[in-house]
């Protein structure tokens, strides 16, 4: 009987596993063949201080173009590249363009802006990582401090020893580190004192509400333990005004968010940088000053 049950489940899961796991294979070959013809793109999307908002920095984000003219989700893409180890070459790619792209942008006459890059757990257990992150700064001449890595608090919970170790050699050369979607992540909060941090970025799910309420709350503890941490803070998903203004009066420092800009190529990065400040001194101009 329980042989027989077995094989009513197998065939009941089995073509649907199947699918999926062909579907995946399919994916993950397409995405390498893509990747080594160049086809991945690096969007950049502004970050502001929010008290003035003046752009502070940009996030780079990955976008894999598909057929019909359109991108798949890096969200969906990005788990397969950690899946199948892809993530190490994409990524060793994502921080060479990132500093290459952002020293450009210092040499157009945006010399403090920073680039924050994506790092997945993979990343960190090639044994190059460190070096890796270093010599890009190097070979593009990128003062450490504007290069900021993104790291989940799932990366953290995985294998501590590793990204703990990493993260301190590579602060210890002036990287700043930020960890991203904070509040999401299964974690404890041990790492908080144990990992060389500079920056929580509030995830987008807890900026949604500007009354007072659980979320609400959420996002003002939040910025409060990382000020009194000493940390500094930045609002993910910034979408509306009223979002902001209230993220500034719980006392966070930076936002992002499609309020200000959307993630976009380079080029229209370029443009965006022009015409925001060009408008910003416009506006001092009109005020007679
Ligand atoms: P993330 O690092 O949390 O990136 C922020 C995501 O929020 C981006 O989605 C961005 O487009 C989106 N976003 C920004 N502002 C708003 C807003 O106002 N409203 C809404 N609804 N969304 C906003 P995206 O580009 O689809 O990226 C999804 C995730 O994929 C990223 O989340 C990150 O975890 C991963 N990812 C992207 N690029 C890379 C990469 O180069 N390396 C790695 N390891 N992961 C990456
Ligand atoms: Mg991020
Ligand atoms: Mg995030
Ligand atoms: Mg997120």
């Amino acid at each position: 009987r329980a042989k027989r049950s077995m094989t009513a489940n197998y065939e009941y899961y089995a073509p649907e596993m199947e699918e999926k796991t062909t579907w995946r294979l399919g994916m993950i070959r397409q995405l390498r063949s893509d990747f080594a013809e160049r086809k991945l793109e690096l969007w950049y999307q502004p970050q502001v201080n929010l008290v003035n908002e003046d752009i502070v920095g940009m996030e780079a984000l990955l976008r894999w173009p598909d057929k019909d003219g359109g991108y798949i989700s890096p969200a969906v893409f990005v788990p397969l590249a950690e899946y199948s180890g892809l993530i190490i070459d994409i990524g060793a790619w994502v921080l060479e363009e990132a500093c290459r792209k952002l020293k450009s942008l210092h040499h157009k006459g945006f010399p403090d802006l920073r680039v924050a890059v994506n790092i997945s757990m993979p990343q960190f257990r090639d044994s190059q990582f460190v070096s890796l992150v270093k010599s890009a700064l190097i070979e593009h001449d990128i003062k450490p401090s504007l290069l900021e890595l993104e790291i989940t608090e799932s990366v953290v919970m995985d294998e501590p020893q590793i990204v703990v170790d990493s993260l301190k050699e590579l602060k210890a050369f002036g990287v700043t580190i930020a960890i991203d979607d904070f509040g999401t992540g299964f974690s404890s909060m041990s790492y908080l004192q144990k990992l060389p941090l500079d920056r929580l970025k509030v995830d987008r799910s807890f900026v949604n509400e500007v009354t007072p309420g659980k979320t609400a709350f959420i996002a003002e503890t939040i910025v409060t333990l990382g000020n009194k941490l000493g940390l500094h803070t930045i609002a993910e998903g910034i979408e509306k005004r009223e979002q902001a203004s209230y993220m500034l009066r719980l006392g966070c420092d930076e936002a992002q968010g499609f309020l200000y800009a959307r993630p976009m190529p380079f080029d229209d990065l370029i443009n965006f940088l022009d015409h925001y400040n060009s408008s910003e001194s416009q506006q001092a101009g009109d005020s007679g000053l």
